[in-house]
């Protein structure tokens, strides 16, 4: 199965929509097929093979250059810029990359042939222009995009046309769709929760409104002087824009309809500071392998059903596996991971994908996201989820950071210890008095240890199992 190509579309279709904005520059559908063209005579000229690697900021023109790739015919290999040398070049040779288009503001000096200077490469006169190509074919891979490798090594994620298209259909029947829709994209476009923006953008022939950084005053500028209708948002991001909003007391443009939430454990007073706020929050649960959300709330059950992930979107069927595990079915489920063929068959169960989480769903089918399978400690056969015990300490004076792992524990199988960052060491009992006056017994940490940070994936995800490591060394 095949459509045409997106870009194609939308400029024959609504040529004069902007396409994207990113604050200097506003680009038409149809200007942006005439850069593109250009882009992908330049990138046709330099024969790079199947996969084009991009290390990119959330700038036009990476945006463009993303474009340039998949309607030349081949797969962006999207790189995360916090990761450290040595997995940069894991990744670059795990996806067999002979090209990598880099941001110039995020040239290293270690780079070697592979990469290139997006200032080198658009230097590069162009011999021949090339037409994109006419169609995208559903099951052709469209990006790849590594894990976030909370759980261990990042792997790269297939994600098709026909995966992107599935993921924002199901999007637009959840969250509806208006002409007049913005979405401003702050989330990383190497992040599946920042490109499925873009790739809304092109199905649904809307306005993406790129911002680089995330810069609490800026979006809160734009959210209040921009038509902007949409933000994605992950948990630090809605904290901060909540306090802002607590000082300047600014209302956000009329037309915004609200906050996508997703990506990791929110805590619950958050969502309902954004309550008092009048900030409406939609929260979502998905990940790298499901091009973005499958789960997500409706906007107008936002406030009866806080703290829910929500029901499975149009396309997504949900149950759970009698040890509480969420498994999905769904057609923007990732045909499998680059160059590992058995994980993915691994992660399956009579057609049902593993995710690796647990939930529970509540009598009206609501579901709620309690942790990690792999993160789940048992104690004395109780489950325990530490994201529960450090949204509890997360709150206690002094304490800037903290992570719950197990122990493993001669009488109970294992307990909860739990790693500090604070400036302070508290006394004697304090912490865990603290514990038990708002867990249950055997969720209260036994053993405190203060550490300077904790050690945390390029996507800020706290890595457990490096803390589970130290405390058996
Ligand atoms: P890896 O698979 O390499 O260990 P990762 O799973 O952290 O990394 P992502 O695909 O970026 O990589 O993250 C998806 C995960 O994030 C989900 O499986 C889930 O654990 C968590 N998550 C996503 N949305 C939510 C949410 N709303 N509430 C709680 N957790 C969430
Ligand atoms: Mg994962």
């Amino acid at each position: 199965m095949e459509t045409q190509n997106w870009l194609l579309k939308q400029a024959e279709t609504q040529p004069a929509h902007i396409a994207v904005d990113d604050g200097h520059e506003q680009l038409t559908f149809a200007d942006l097929q005439v850069r593109v063209e250009k882009l992908v005579g330049k990138l046709n000229q330099l024969n790079p093979g199947d996969k084009v690697g991009l290390l990119a900021t959330n700038s036009l023109m990476s945006y463009q250059l993303a474009l340039a790739i998949i309607s030349s015919g081949r797969s962006i290999v999207w790189l995360n810029w916090r990761l450290a040398d040595e997995e940069l070049h894991r990744q670059i040779a795990d996806s067999d990359l002979l090209l990598c288009l880099v941001e110039d503001s995020l040239w290293r000096a270690t780079m070697g042939r592979t990469f290139k200077k997006y200032s080198t490469f658009l230097k590069q006169p162009i011999v021949k222009s090339s037409s994109l190509v006419a169609t995208f074919k559903l099951d052709q891979v469209a990006s790849i995009m590594y894990t976030s490798g909370t759980t261990g090594k990042p792997k790269g994620v297939l994600q098709t046309f026909g995966n992107h298209f599935y993921s924002a259909v199901a999007s637009a029947l959840n969250l509806g769709l208006s002409p007049h829709d913005e979405w401003l994209c702050v989330a990383p476009i190497f992040h599946i929760s920042g490109f499925s923006i873009i790739m809304r953008g092109l199905i649904y022939g809307m306005t993406v409104r790129l911002v680089d950084k995330f810069r609490v005053t800026t979006i809160e500028q734009i959210l209040v002087n921009e038509p902007v209708t949409i933000m994605s948002v992950v948990p630090f991001m809605l904290k901060k824009l909540v306090s802002q909003q607590k000082m300047s007391h600014q209302r956000y443009n009329k037309d915004f309809r609200c906050m996508l939430l997703g990506g990791g454990t929110i805590n619950r007073s958050i969502l309902e500071q954004c309550l008092q706020a009048k900030i409406p929050v939609v929260q979502c649960y998905g990940m790298t392998e499901t091009c973005s959300q499958i789960i997500a709330l409706r906007a107008q059950d936002a406030l009866k059903k806080i703290g829910s992930v929500g029901q499975p979107l149009f396309t997504t069927q949900l149950k759970l596996s009698n040890k509480g595990e969420i498994l999905l079915k769904t057609p923007a489920l990732t045909p499998g991971y680059l160059n590992l063929p058995a994980k993915l068959p691994a992660k399956m169960i009579d057609g049902w994908y593993k995710t690796g989480d647990i939930g529970h769903v509540d009598d009206d089918g609501y579901l709620y996201v309690d942790g990690r399978l792999d993160e789940m400690l048992i104690s004395g056969g109780e489950n325990i989820f530490p994201q529960e015990i450090e949204q509890v300490y997360q709150r206690y004076p002094g304490i800037k950071e903290v992570a719950v792992v197990g122990q493993a524990d001669p009488e109970w199988g294992q307990v909860p210890v739990a790693f500090l960052v604070s400036d302070q060491q508290y006394s004697g009992t304090e912490l865990i008095d603290y514990g038990y006056q708002h867990l249950a017994h055997y969720k209260v940490p036994r053993r405190y240890f203060y550490v300077q940070s904790l050690p945390k994936n390029a996507s800020g995800k706290i890595r457990r199992f490096i803390l589970q490591q130290a405390l058996s060394k």
